[in-house]
């Protein structure tokens, strides 16, 4: 039987390392679909397509080739066949994403793909509009969220550790210019769906959140999954 669980919410809410985690405790398949957005917004950055081109977008969504393969439980993304999954976590291809992922054919595209792989298997999806348009169905929604500024820090963090000289200033601008742009487009905008579980990561480890949400997965499908 395949049970999906979809984990919504803003940047660096933690919802890679929590969705990783929770996948990892159900032997379920970890989906990345920021990751996918990240693909199409390299393509469009190497290709020279800016986010104000919408017939270079749509030309762009027929060209770019994007497939999802797993190796050793991790999800890694081909573009056009080259193993892509390295060059997609800077902040000029999340700025990208975060503006190219509002055109309606970026979206078609790649929603296309996750429920493909939703439908296959039990997968835990971590995006912002899973629980509101991709999996509707999910048998479990959560909404993850943190403050502003404690996500810039943990970004900062992040960045720091990779050996990047980052301004917390500049990190906080970009999460909350990302966060409207996110919130208000008009396809799909970032929201919590009326049956999600909110859950506030600001102040928890990642193991209480990742037990919060085993919890809830357990209370939510019962004796269907155990
Ligand atoms: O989660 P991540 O930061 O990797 O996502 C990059 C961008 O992709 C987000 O800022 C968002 O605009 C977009 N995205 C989206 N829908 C998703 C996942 C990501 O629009 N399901």
């Amino acid at each position: 039987m395949i049970v999906n669980i979809a984990i919504d919410g803003p940047a660096g809410a933690g919802k890679s390392t929590i969705a990783k985690r929770v996948a990892k405790e159900l032997s379920f398949i970890y989906v990345d679909t920021g990751a996918m957005y990240r693909a199409m917004a390299l393509y469009l950055l190497r290709e020279g397509v800016s986010a104000s081109q919408p017939e270079q977008i749509a030309r762009a969504c027929e060209n770019a080739k994007i497939t999802i393969v797993y190796e050793d439980g991790d999800q890694r993304i081909l573009l056009c066949g080259e193993d892509v999954t390295p060059c997609l976590r800077t902040e000029e291809v999340g700025n990208m994403a975060s503006v190219s992922s509002a055109h309606p054919r970026v979206r078609e595209k790649l929603v296309e793909l996750q429920q493909r792989l939703a439908a296959e298997r039990s997968v835990v999806m971590d995006g912002r509009d899973i629980g509101t348009v991709v999996l509707p169905d999910a048998a479990v929604k959560i909404y993850l969220t943190a403050s502003a500024h404690i996500r810039a820090l943990r970004r900062f963090a992040q960045l720091e550790q990779k050996g990047e000289n980052p301004s917390l200033l500049q990190i906080e601008k970009d999460i909350a210019d990302r966060d409207t742009r996110d919130m208000t487009r008009e396809i799909s905008p970032l929201r919590q769906a009326e049956d999600a579980i909110l859950v506030d990561s600001s102040e928890l480890g990642i193991e209480e959140v990742v037990e919060k949400i085993l919890e809830i997965f357990r209370e939510r499908t019962g004796e269907r999954c155990r």
